[in-house]
């Protein structure tokens, strides 16, 4: 039967899920405006009027402005990232998005520069960035963050008028940024992780029938295999392959073909779901993998039950057939191909012996 080229799971994000991580980082940002927001009207609920800063100087210093200018380049990230998204290139909208990470960031290290463990602040578009997986932007930012602390050390705090006085709640001020970095943090290696197990999960799968594809397969052979070295417990295989399957596309399209390649994968789901691997090995091919050495019966089931399946058709119910090679792992074989071919011909002689039935692999 034919082999299908492995296949190599993407290391670039889909549309799908860029669109997703671009709106989760920016949700994000919105929970730090909201969070560092509260915390300043906090502190300005608090604040002592003296000779030198009056309450209204300090809620323009340090609400209005650094409040203001975090939401300005927020909404505007609103407003004109569902046109980007549209009009643009990924690269075009990543880097804007980056830029409003950095200017963000910027504007809250660089107003309120008495806040020690602030500019730690900028080492957050530095975490956000990789995950886009565009060297390119990577590098970018780099060099945007490098300038900002630069400008900051050297600029902002030697002559900042945004000095935060000194009030009882200071260590609270930073015991939040603390917590907070804390909490951002974790969301973000916990989306990361989530997306990772997704995406390994997704390039480990079929689309169409949601099996196991053709590599999954072989890598859990692989792993029987040396399970067998330790233990010598044998295990089996089972593959299958509809019977006049061109015929069936033919006669009835490619949509309905799909329909009954979706049913046999079903049927193999449902019996391997107590134990077992099933996969869909090749186009209208299907493996599965049993932790014993019985894989005529499980065989001989699913080519009953497919077999008496009525599928709807335009001129009424039409059935189809599958013929199945089974093979037994009991003893060391030089490799996983060496002991699937066992099964494979197997099949052949299903095929040769007249099709809707099962042969096992009898050793010479
Ligand atoms: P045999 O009984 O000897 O197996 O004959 P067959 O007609 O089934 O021959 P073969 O197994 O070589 O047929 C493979 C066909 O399966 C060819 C291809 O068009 C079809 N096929 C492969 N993948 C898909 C798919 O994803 N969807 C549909 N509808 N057809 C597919
Ligand atoms: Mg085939
Ligand atoms: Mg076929």
């Amino acid at each position: 039967m034919a082999l299908l080229k492995n296949t190599k799971s993407s290391k670039t994000l889909n549309e799908k899920q860029w669109k997703e991580w671009n709106k989760t980082i920016f949700s994000l940002f919105w929970k730090i405006w909201l969070l560092t927001f509260f915390i300043e009207l906090l502190l300005f609920l608090f604040f002592r009027p003296t000779p030198a800063c009056s309450k209204a100087y300090y809620f323009y210093l340090f609400i209005a402005t650094p409040s203001g200018l975090e939401l300005l380049v927020l909404v505007s990230f609103e407003l004109l990232f569902t046109r980007l998204f549209q009009s643009h290139s990924r690269r075009v909208v990543s880097i804007y998005t980056i830029f409003l990470i950095s200017s963000f960031a910027g504007i809250t290290v660089c107003v309120h520069t008495s806040v020690g463990m602030l500019p730690a602040m900028l080492l957050l578009p530095m975490m956000l960035t990789p995950l886009y997986r565009d060297h390119l932007m990577t590098l970018l930012q780099a060099v945007l963050v490098i300038l900002l602390y630069i400008a900051n050390y050297f600029y902002f705090t030697p002559n900042t008028p945004y000095m935060l006085p000194q009030t009882p709640f200071s260590p609270f001020v930073e015991i939040c940024i603390f917590i907070g970095s804390m909490i951002v943090t974790c969301v973000i290696l916990e989306k990361v992780n989530q997306d990772i197990v997704i995406n390994e999960e997704r390039s480990r799968r079929d689309s169409l029938t949601h099996l196991y594809n053709h590599e999954a397969f072989y890598e859990e052979l692989e792993y029987y295999q040396k399970e067998f070295e330790k233990t010598h417990c044998p295990f089996s295989v089972i593959i299958a392959d509809i019977d006049n399957f061109k015929k069936v596309n033919d006669t009835y399209g490619h949509a309905f073909g799909d329909e009954v390649i979706q049913k046999v994968g079903q049927l193999f789901l449902e019996n391997s779901k107590k134990e077992g691997f099933s996969a869909r090995y090749g186009g209208e091919e299907f493996s599965m993998l049993l932790p014993h050495n019985l894989p005529e019966t499980v065989a001989e089931k699913i080519r009953a039950d497919f077999a008496a399946f009525p599928f709807q058709t335009a001129s009424g119910p039409a059935h189809f057939t599958l013929s199945l090679g089974t093979a037994i792992y009991d003893r060391p074989c030089p490799s996983a191909s060496a002991f699937f071919e066992k099964a494979d011909n197997a099949l052949y002689q299903a095929k040769r012996n007249g099709k809707n039935c099962v042969v096992s692999y009898k050793p010479s």
